[in-house]
C-alpha cells in the first residue's frame, strides 16, 4: 500500500512527463504553470528524473535549462499479433522504429502457439541488450488489461479468459520488464493519437479499423473507453443484415461479414458482375474515375455507416478517424463514410462530423502497443 504523499508525488510526476511528452523540450515553470504543480515540487521530481535518465537536460545542470524525455530511455519492445504474423519492434517516446522482428503464424492460433511465438520474439530483442521500460501487446481481443487477460478473441479462434501476461512471464527470466495488454482498436486510437499526425485534437475521438474484422475505439476526455466488461467498441459481430453470411464467431450476419474485406467485396461483386478484383484498395482505384462503382461501395458500407450512426449520436465525438489497410483506400473511403453519415445525422452542422484517414493499422497498433507501455510507466514507480 503506498502512501497518501507517494500517491500525490507519483500523480505529479505523470502529469509533468505527460506535458513533457505532448510539448517537447520545455522548461520547469512552463510545467509549472501548466500542470499547476508548485515549481518546488516541479525541481524537486525533474530532479529524480534527471538523475534515473529518464529526463535530459538541454543544458546539463543549467537550471533554467529545457528538459526533454530521453529518447535512450523512453523505449519500449511493441508486439503486434496480427491476422497472419506477430510483429515485434523497439520504438521510442517519438514513435520511432529501432529495430523490427516478424515471425509468420500458422493455423490455428492456438494461446500457446501465440505464447510461444511471443516469447521467442522477446528472446530475440533482448538479445540486443539495450534497456526498454516495458513490453505491450496489441491482441484483437476482449482484454482485461489490469489483469492481463485475454477474455476473448473470436478472429483467432476459441479463446477464453487466457491469462496472456502470466503466461508469458513465466516463460521469461526473472526481471524481465513488465509487460501490458491492449486490445488492437484500442492500441491503434492510442497510436494516432500519440503519432498520428492529429495531435490533442483526437481527445475525443471514435476510431474505426477496417481489415478482416471491424475494430471500434473511442477517446472521452484523452481517456480509452473500456466499459464495465471491456468490451466496449466490440461492433464487429452486431446483426447487419439478412444474407445469411457466416462468420467467424459462428453467427449470421455480422457487421464483419458485410463491413470487413472480403464482406465489402462479396457486396460490391453481387452488383457488379464484371468486377474481378480482389481487394478493396484495387475496388477503391476503380471508385475514383467509375461512379456506378462508387455507389455500390457507398451501398456496401451502409451497415457500417448505420453503426457508426447510433454510436454517433450516443457521444458526439468530435472527428472520426478511420485506418485502412491500403494507402489507396484512405482518400475514398473516408469520404463515403462522410457522406453516409452526413445523410443519417440530420442534427450534424452543414460540413458533418470529420471523418480522417489515421495511419495504417498495423502501424498505428504497434505505435500504440508502445503507447499503453509508456502510459503506464509514467504512472509506475518502478520507472520514475
Ligand atoms: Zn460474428
Amino acid at each position: 500500500m503506498i502512501s497518501e504523499q507517494t500517491r500525490k508525488r507519483l500523480k505529479n510526476q505523470s502529469e509533468i512527463l505527460r506535458t513533457i511528452r505532448r510539448k517537447g523540450a520545455t522548461s520547469r515553470s512552463f510545467i509549472s504553470s501548466s500542470c499547476g504543480i508548485r515549481k518546488a515540487s516541479v525541481t524537486n521530481i525533474c530532479r529524480d528524473l534527471v538523475d534515473r535518465g529518464s529526463l535530459n537536460e538541454k543544458t546539463p545542470g543549467f537550471y533554467r535549462s529545457e528538459i526533454e524525455l530521453s529518447s535512450e530511455y523512453w523505449r519500449s519492445l511493441a508486439i503486434f499479433i496480427g491476422p497472419g504474423e506477430i510483429i515485434a519492434t523497439i520504438v521510442d517516446h517519438n514513435g520511432k522504429v529501432y529495430e523490427e522482428w516478424t515471425q509468420k503464424m500458422g493455423n490455428p492460433k492456438s494461446p500457446e502457439s501465440i505464447v510461444s511465438v511471443i516469447v521467442a520474439l522477446i528472446n530475440k530483442a533482448s538479445k540486443l541488450k539495450k534497456s526498454i521500460v516495458g513490453i505491450g501487446i496489441s491482441v484483437p481481443g476482449i482484454i482485461n488489461a489490469e489483469k492481463g487477460i485475454c477474455l476473448s478473441a473470436v478472429n483467432l479462434g476459441r479463446w477464453h479468459d487466457f491469462p496472456l501476461v502470466e503466461e508469458i512471464t513465466k516463460r521469461l527470466p526473472e526481471g524481465s520488464p513488465r509487460i501490458v495488454i491492449e486490445n488492437d482498436a484500442n492500441a491503434e486510437l492510442m497510436g494516432n493519437h500519440w503519432f498520428g499526425g492529429y495531435g490533442e485534437t483526437l481527445e475525443n475521438s471514435l476510431y474505426i479499423s477496417l481489415g478482416e474484422g471491424i475494430g471500434c475505439a473511442q477517446l472521452l476526455e484523452g481517456n480509452i473507453v473500456r466499459g464495465r466488461r471491456f468490451a466496449a467498441g466490440e461492433i464487429g459481430c452486431l446483426p447487419s443484415g439478412n444474407e445469411k453470411r457466416p462468420c467467424s464467431c459462428g453467427k449470421m450476419d455480422c457487421l464483419q461479414t458485410y463491413c470487413g474485406e472480403l464482406g465489402i467485396i462479396q457486396s460490391v461483386k453481387s452488383q457488379n458482375k464484371e468486377i474481378a478484383h480482389h481487394s478493396i484498395a484495387q475496388i477503391c482505384q476503380l471508385a475514383k474515375k467509375n461512379l456506378g462503382i462508387r455507389q455500390q461501395l457507398i451501398e456496401a458500407y451502409q451497415p457500417l455507416v448505420q453503426q457508426i450512426s447510433t454510436m454517433i449520436a450516443l457521444t458526439d465525438p468530435a472527428q472520426i478517424v478511420v485506418g485502412c489497410p491500403d494507402p489507396k483506400m484512405d482518400s475514398i473511403i473516408p469520404e463515403i463514410l462522410s457522406t453516409g453519415l452526413k445523410n443519417l445525422l440530420s442534427w450534424t452542422d452543414k460540413e458533418g462530423i470529420p471523418v480522417l484517414a489515421g495511419l495504417n493499422p498495423i502501424k498505428s497498433g504497434i505505435l500504440g502497443a508502445a503507447v499503453s507501455v509508456f502510459k503506464n510507466a509514467f504512472q509506475d514507480e518502478a520507472h520514475i
